[in-house]
């Protein structure tokens, strides 16, 4: 196959050399957006992750695009409707990263609740040691408590499998789902666990803990009005999109005690992150790492080099 491929947000080196080794020229030197509407018109394919931008008009200056894939799930970056108008190709990699993004939830739900962002930022001997032991001495445990999940797709379902492992009461929120079925593997056997489901608003009064994992659908889910009837001291984690919580809700929720901490790797405005979130004591930080392990920077390149691989045999 004599494609060429421009790799333009990074791809693990083992899909690189897949797609060199199945016959494409592959280039890995990233092109700045402003450049690629000229360099671009002479690749067949383009692979991105949520970095660069692929848009209508430059979709209309490569007639020679054949496809363009994106490393992950969401396609916010992509005119995805006009490329399938133009007969483009385009895929991704919906389900390779869902575990990790799921064990990252999880850490921020252990993190935030033993107050470890705190501790290590305060962290020191002597007097400090002391005064912090004291501080974050009377936390809880994990087990026993309620979990809300604002969405039950991949990425909820997994993490709802780990937090009932933990002991916690898993709920679930999600329009679009009809029945909330856990299946887990126990040695040989699998078990099937039905969740309650729960209207958003019966949800939230409930829940020691919400975490969110939906797309971003145009409005946040936690605003205002929720955080007016959430439980008092409940535990937010956004793992999701960052537009999904209201983050100057969130602040006033945090600073009145209605919210105890939050862990949030998703922001409203990335990379522009409110000064007010970035050392706040009570929020535990992450800069959406949530797909960034190896096993699913792996598990993303192997789909997407079978997917170009079957796009490239089907024009032969
Ligand atoms: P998914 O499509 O498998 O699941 C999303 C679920 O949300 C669906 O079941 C859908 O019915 C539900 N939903 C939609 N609107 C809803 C609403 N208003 N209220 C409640 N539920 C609603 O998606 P996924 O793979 O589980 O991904 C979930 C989110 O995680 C997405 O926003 C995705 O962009 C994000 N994500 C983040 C990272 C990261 O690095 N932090 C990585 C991958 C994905």
């Amino acid at each position: 196959m004599s494609w060429k491929i421009l790799i333009n947000d990074g791809m693990e080196e083992s899909g690189v050399n897949a797609l060199k080794s199945l016959g494409f020229e592959v280039d890995t030197q990233k092109i700045p957006q402003e450049e690629l509407s000229q360099k671009l018109q002479d690749y067949q394919g383009i692979i991105v992750r949520s970095a660069t931008k692929v848009r209508q008009e430059l979709m209309d200056v490569c007639p020679g695009l054949k496809f363009i894939a994106r490393g992950g799930v969401g396609m916010d970056n992509i005119d995805v409707s006009y490329a399938k108008e133009k007969g483009i190709a385009v895929i991704n990699t919906p389900a390779a990263s869902s575990r990790s993004v799921a064990e990252l939830a999880m850490a921020h739900l252990l993190s935030i609740t033993r107050g470890l962002q705190d501790a290590n930022r305060q962290f020191s001997g002597g007097d400090q040691f002391s005064a912090l032991k004291k501080k974050w001495s009377t936390c809880s445990e994990l087990q026993g408590k309620t979990l809300l999940l604002l969405g039950f797709g991949r990425i909820g379902s997994e993490l709802a499998k780990m937090a009932t492992a933990m002991g916690m009461t898993v709920i679930v929120n999600d329009p679009y789902v009809e029945k909330a079925i856990l299946k887990i593997k126990l040695g040989t056997q699998e078990v099937e666990i039905q969740l309650q489901m729960v209207s958003r608003e019966e949800g939230l009064p409930l829940a020691d803990y919400v975490s969110l994992h939906t797309p971003y659908t145009g409005s946040a889910l936690l605003g205002t009005d929720e955080f007016a009837i959430i439980k008092k001291g409940c535990f937010v984690v956004n793992t999701s999109r960052g537009e999904n919580i209201d983050e100057d809700a969130l602040l006033n929720a945090l600073d009145s005690g209605k919210v105890s901490a939050a862990g949030l790797d998703v922001f409203q405005n990335e990379p522009h992150i409110k000064e007010a979130l970035i050392h706040h004591p009570k929020i535990c930080t992450s800069a959406h790492i949530g797909a960034s392990t190896l096993e699913a920077q792996e598990r993303i390149a192997g789909e997407l080099v079978d997917k170009i691989n079957e796009i490239g045999r089907a024009h032969v």
